[in-house]
């Protein structure tokens, strides 16, 4: 099975593709938390990716566009993959069906996890992340088990740079902008499913259950 997760930052999609690859076996590809490995090593994708990801816009559709095609192509992909964050422009869904095709390959859910944006900056501002392993907490709504620190690993947990206050409006501008418009492109495409994000996991993911079968 071959899924893509739409949606505006902080609608879940993260947690939802991590719990969709539990269950079907599949394989979990973020392109944020590729971006985030990079910058993390220093290599020079992450250099490139970090001035945009610091200040909420994209990184530009070429580099991400080869980056996940050169990854859904590797032989651990073969049995399908949920990705998550990408495509975000109607270019890289574009070529991505180009690329899929070309190896006789196709889509089989857009799923688009629908939140009200008053939820996402909400949901954001409590947002917290592990720096070592990106398991993903929030300060509210599910908090670590010692206050401030990861439950897998015991690393001190952060507010991402792009989680900040200021970067999230923009976020959400560029996602109304650019990445909306994939849920008009995939719903042509017969393969767009949406659920309410306003939901508990939970219940969101009993939804996903339920469409994927
Ligand atoms: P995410 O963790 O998916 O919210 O991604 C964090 C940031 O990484 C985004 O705000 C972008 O700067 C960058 N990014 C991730 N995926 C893409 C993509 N498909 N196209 C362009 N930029 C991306």
């Amino acid at each position: 099975m071959k899924i893509i997760m739409l949606g505006a930052p902080g609608a879940g999609k993260g947690t939802q593709a991590e719990k969709i690859c539990e269950k079907y076996k599949l394989i979990h590809i973020s392109t944020g938390d590729i971006f985030r490995e990079n910058i993390k090593n220093n290599t020079e994708l992450g250099k490139l990716a970090k001035g945009y990801m610091d200040a909420g816009e994209l990184v530009p559709d070429e580099v991400v566009i080869d980056l996940v095609v050169d990854r859904i192509t590797k032989k651990d992909c073969e049995d399908g993959f949920v990705l998550d964050g990408f495509p975000r422009t109607i270019p890289q869904a574009e070529s991505f069906d180009e690329a899929l095709a070309k190896s006789d390959m196709k889509i089989d859910y857009a799923i688009n996890v629908e939140v009200a944006d008053e939820v996402i900056i909400n949901r954001i501002s409590g947002r917290r992340a592990c720096p070592k392993c990106s398991a993903i907490y929030h300060t509210e709504f599910n908090p670590p088990k010692v206050e401030g620190v990861c439950d897998n690993d015991g690393a001190e947990i952060i507010q991402r740079n792009d989680d900040k206050p200021e970067t999230v409006l923009n976020r959400l501008k560029v996602y109304h902008e650019q990445t909306q418009p994939l849920i008009d492109y995939y719903e042509n495409k017969d393969c767009l499913r949406t659920v309410d994000g306003s939901k508990s996991t939970s219940e969101v993911f009993d939804k996903i259950v339920n469409i994927l079968g």
